[in-house]
């Protein structure tokens, strides 16, 4: 009887004993196993590759699972990290940020997207979109968005004289109050604004732009007017501004009326749309006097932002 009793309890031991190691080798094999399928992933590989997991995290939030998984498989891409990050960052545009990247290797994420946004990665007058004029105050025109040459305001009201030396000017209604609300700011600061130019038509701008070319040809009129269709003028929401006291192309810009206007005319809506550093994006050398009202609102964000409105108009109007 002991004897049975004590070989059944040697059997238990035995059976108990198999049954732990299979439990064990089950555990090893599981852990095996999850580790495998772990190395599998996109995070992992992301990690190895040297990402960093708040990196990781902002692709799988601006990428799709797919561009995510190829990019697994490739080494870090330190320049598509800046892109992502950058404020402007506008997904439809991703393939011609890097295209444009790849082109111009030594351009910042920051001019990279800037470039695209304002579509000055592709040649002036060589893409062209319409002017959607439902955009109303912040309708674009520049050398890739015009208007139709049978385009002009409902609204435009004629310019005082007091205000514009000459007859028949004319502005949009919305432009001129908020301009009447300047000129008498900065008339209470000593300075006498003086409109030169308004509202044109597109055959006005015709003119302007054939005078050009018939002289010297399209290179120069290109580089000095806006073709008819591209000039901002003819939507009515734009002014060339001088003073009393500096009348001219060649003395407005750091005259105290400019400096004024820079520092002031956001406040009534108005922005100077062609700044120093900023012809690469706007397509125009610097005008200290060409003034474009976009109301307060934007006027304001532009001015604290440092961006164009043409990158304004790409990143909150086309896909905001
Ligand atoms: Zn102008």
């Amino acid at each position: 009887m002991k004897k049975t009793r004590l070989k059944l309890k040697k059997n238990v031991w035995f059976a108990l004993g198999g049954v732990l190691v299979v439990i064990i080798m089950i555990v090893i094999g599981v852990n095996v196993y999850r580790d495998y399928q772990y190395k599998q992933t996109n995070e992992y590989k992301l990690l190895e590759a040297g990402y960093t997991e708040e990196e990781i995290k902002l692709l799988e939030e601006k990428l799709t699972d797919e561009e995510v998984t190829t990019l697994a498989e490739a080494e870090k891409d330190e320049f598509l990290i800046q892109v992502l990050q950058d404020d402007y960052f506008i997904k439809s545009y991703l393939d011609r940020y890097m295209a444009y990247h790849q082109d111009n290797e030594g351009s910042s994420a920051r001019t990279v997207v800037a470039t695209v946004n304002t579509n000055t990665d592709y040649d002036y007058y060589t893409k062209d979109f319409d002017t959607n004029v439902e955009d109303d105050t912040l309708m674009l025109v520049n050398k890739y968005y015009h208007l139709d040459s049978s385009y002009s305001p409902t609204d435009l009201v004629n310019i005082n004289n007091k205000y514009y030396y000459g007859e028949g000017h004319q502005i949009r209604s919305v432009v001129y109050d908020a301009f009447i609300d300047m000129w008498n700011e900065a008339n209470n600061n000593g300075i006498y604004l003086i409109i030169n130019s308004s509202y044109r038509t597109y055959a006005e701008q015709q003119q302007v732009y054939d005078s050009y070319k018939d002289s010297r040809g399209t290179t120069y009129a290109d580089s000095i007017a806006a073709r008819p269709g591209y000039s901002e003028h003819q939507t009515g929401l734009s002014l060339d501004i001088f003073s009393k006291e500096n009348t001219t192309t060649s003395n407005f810009k750091g005259s105290p009326a400019h400096e004024w206007l820079v520092n002031n005319a956001y406040k009534y809506g108005f922005i100077q749309r062609y700044e120093e550093d900023t012809e690469e994006l706007t397509g125009f050398a610097e005008e200290a006097w060409h003034w474009r009202y976009v109301g307060v609102e934007v006027a304001t964000y532009l001015h604290e932002h440092n961006i164009t409105f043409d990158e304004y108009y790409a990143y909150f109007i086309l896909n905001g």
